[in-house]
């Protein structure tokens, strides 16, 4: 048995039917499937660069980053663009933890800023 009552096809306008439609439709709403084309702390067109590199807060984030990662790991790394963006990508196996964690860090910034939120590398520890 069908979730819908199937049309003839004369009447049929939609691709989708009534049911899968709405259903669709909420699904969107409920996960705020929405074009943000505006960075929502400070307007600028938000781009990939813009928010996970170069947006001011954002960097303030990725200083805050580096500071914890040097200290946990008595380590010095130096997070540029390129290493922000794609990971440290020489001698991976060896960078596996904190390949993650920049993952997770801009999970955390794509999700904060998908929710209307500041970035506060505090907050990302506590989603870590
Ligand atoms: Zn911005």
């Amino acid at each position: 048995m069908l979730p819908f009552r199937p049309q003839p096809q004369s009447q049929t306008l939609s691709p989708l039917p009534p049911l899968f439609s709405r259903s669709c439709r909420q699904k969107r709403e409920r996960n705020k499937i929405i074009q943000h084309d505006k960075c929502h702390l400070c307007d600028k067109k938000q781009t990939l660069n813009h928010l996970f590199v170069s947006f001011s807060d954002v960097r303030t984030f990725w200083q805050g980053f580096s500071r914890w990662w040097n200290v946990k790991n008595d380590d010095f790394i130096d997070l540029n663009d390129e290493t922000t963006i794609y990971g440290f990508t020489n001698d991976f196996s060896q960078q596996f933890g904190l390949n993650l964690c920049l993952i997770i860090a801009k999970c955390y910034i794509y999700c904060a800023s998908r929710n209307g939120e500041n970035y506060y590398f505090e907050a990302f520890l506590a989603f870590l």
